[in-house]
């Protein structure tokens, strides 16, 4: 008998990504004893601070918090675990060839001022699509933090949950729910089309909006990301807020690690689970890739839905339907990573050197909607676009403790390359991506490229390999219509359960979805705590 055998843990949570560790600290918060196991040697998922040049930290995968729910960060006391923001002022910014750069100030009455400089019409209109925006994302709010509904109107259950929706929108009007329909299914170039007549205006619109969306801004359904975005965020509930995260993006990880190991719960890291230990449809617990055994009443999986149940469930214990549900489920990548370590600021065009330090942060680099457009084709058919979208945050700027005054962080995100290369693979194509970044960024920041002390790329065959991500997928499956709400991991499954009593899922790959927000694995939590005097009981006549 291995030495793990010997306790029955109340909860184990798979994965200590930001879902794990939220859901792990609910569960401990009330009482259960909660074991989280973490594959690699680091806490965090997608959600780290990584050391990659002597000194110099870096938010290796995600790299801006804009959605962290204010209700996780005040029940779990993330600020006396140390986690603090500054909001990102202006929340954007794109830079353009002809050296000009436009930014959208987190004030209105600011980026009003600013737009009417390019367009008196845009920056009127702005004010009137951006209160309907927030309007209509405020409807959307709420079931953020709730599971979505149990559709079967042939349980007392299914009534139950349509009435809860339906009382949701009582104050919504027709109107309203018109224009709340053609966000979920128009494309965002249309909405901005009919808008808005500044083509510079335009791209700063996009620029934010269809980030890790497998799909380019004139396809249908990705006008969402609009509202996503002007969900309230950080610790005063500010709607549309973007914050850079003192120490990185790990801060936010380390003190939820700090929340639930205060309500009792014990991380282990190093510890890759092969195997979620379910026996004649009853579950037992877990087993690691060593063999060690761990018992428990409830298992939390903050893997990605494929991971979990096409890897480490037996699929002799889950339904044929469930099973092809879940192989359906699309992913396939599109984004790309490229850390810098740079040994002098980058200087990008534009931008006066005296500029306060937080008004050089962020950049991005997007020429325009037909040039997003593009791109997208261009890797939907798993080629490497030869000019790339890149998103740049010098966080050095935001948080100098992150590197040693000599040095600068540039981190970039990449839009649109594939995961399935059409021809060849990632290895040997991993520094060509970093090569087409670093020329991309040359032509908004001539000082970049020979500055490089230290550059990290990671493809997303690495997202896969390095960070648990199946082919890649940032958010653990794509945020299309098709795969959001009652339809998350999929349909029938949408309320964190499983088909095995005591399995739950918990990370983005369930309701609302990807991004740091802490929800997925907050409802997942009050999900399991709802269940939990019964598996008890069933627990205790096995
Ligand atoms: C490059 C990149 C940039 C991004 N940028 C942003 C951004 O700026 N802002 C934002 O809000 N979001 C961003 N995202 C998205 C966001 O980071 C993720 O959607 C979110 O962090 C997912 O959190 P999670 O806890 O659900 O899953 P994850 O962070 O993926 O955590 C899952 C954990 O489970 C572990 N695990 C998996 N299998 C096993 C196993 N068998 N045994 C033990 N442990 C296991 C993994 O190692 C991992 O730690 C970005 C993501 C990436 C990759």
């Amino acid at each position: 008998m291995s030495a793990g055998t010997t306790k029955v843990f109340d909860a184990i949570v798979l994965g200590g990504g930001h879902n794990g560790l939220t859901a792990a600290a609910y569960l401990a918060r009330e009482g259960l004893s909660t074991l989280v196991l973490e594959r690699r040697k680091i806490i965090g998922g997608c959600c780290v601070t990584e050391e990659i040049a002597p000194g110099c930290r870096i938010s290796t995968t995600s790299y801006i918090a804009s959605m962290l729910r204010p209700e996780v960060i005040r029940d779990l006391r993330l600020g006396e675990h140390g986690l603090r923001m500054v909001p990102c002022d202006p929340s954007l910014q794109v830079p353009f060839l002809d050296g000009s750069v436009l930014p959208w100030w987190a004030q209105r009455e600011r980026a009003v001022a600013e737009f009417s400089k390019i367009s008196v019409k845009d920056a009127q209109t702005f004010i009137r699509v951006d209160q309907q925006l927030k309007t209509l994302a405020s409807y959307l709010q709420p079931f953020f933090l709730e599971p979505p509904p149990n559709l079967g109107t042939d349980s007392v259950a299914g009534w139950a949950d349509l009435l809860r929706v339906s009382k949701r929108f009582r104050k919504i009007s027709s109107r309203e729910i018109a224009k709340l329909i053609s966000f979920l299914t128009g494309s965002l170039r249309e909405f901005l089309d009919r808008n808005y007549e500044s083509e510079k205006i335009k791209t700063l619109f996009l620029a934010n909006n269809v980030y890790g969306k497998h799909g380019g801004p004139y396809q249908q359904g990705s006008a969402i990301g609009l509202l996503f975005h002007l969900l309230s965020g950080g610790e005063h509930q500010q709607q549309g807020f973007y914050g850079h995260v003192m120490g990185g993006m790990g801060a936010i990880t380390q003190a939820m690690a700090g929340a639930a190991r205060k309500f009792g719960a014990e991380i282990k890291t190093n510890t890759p689970v092969a195997q979620i230990d379910v026996r004649g449809g009853r579950l037992r617990g877990v087993i690691l890739e060593d063999g060690t055994e761990f018992r428990s009443r409830m298992v939390l999986s903050n893997a990605d839905p494929k991971r979990t149940f096409l890897k480490l469930v037996p699929s002799s214990e889950l339904p044929g339907e469930f099973l092809q549900a879940i192989r359906g489920i699309k992913m396939d990548g599109p984004c790309a990573k490229v850390n810098l370590v740079l040994s002098e600021e980058p200087r990008f065009t534009g931008t006066p050197p005296n500029a306060p330090p937080l008004e050089r942060s962020l950049y991005t680099l997007v020429r325009s909607m037909e040039f997003a457009e593009r791109c997208y084709d261009i890797a939907k058919f798993g080629d490497i676009p030869e000019e790339l979208w890149v998103d740049c945050v010098v966080a050095s700027n935001a948080d100098s403790s992150l590197a040693p005054p000599d040095c600068h962080i540039l981190t970039c995100f990449v839009q649109y390359v594939p995961y399935r290369l059409r021809t060849g693979d990632w290895d040997s194509n991993r520094e060509l991506l970093g090569d087409r970044v670093v020329k991309k960024i040359a032509e908004y920041a001539p000082n970049v490229p020979n500055a490089i002390i230290a550059r990290q790329v990671l493809t997303p065959l690495d997202l896969e390999r390095t960070y648990g991500l199946t082919e890649g997928n940032i958010f653990h499956g794509e945020l299309n219509l098709e795969q959001l709400f009652f339809m998350r991991p999929v349909a029938g499954w949408s309320q964190y359960r499983t088909p095995i009593t005591g399995l739950y899922l918990c990370g983005a790959g369930a309701h609302p979805g990807g991004g740091v927000t802490g929800a997925p694995g907050h409802n997942a939590a009050k999900q399991a705590l709802r269940d939990w005097k019964n598996l008890r009981k069933q627990a205790r006549t096995y």
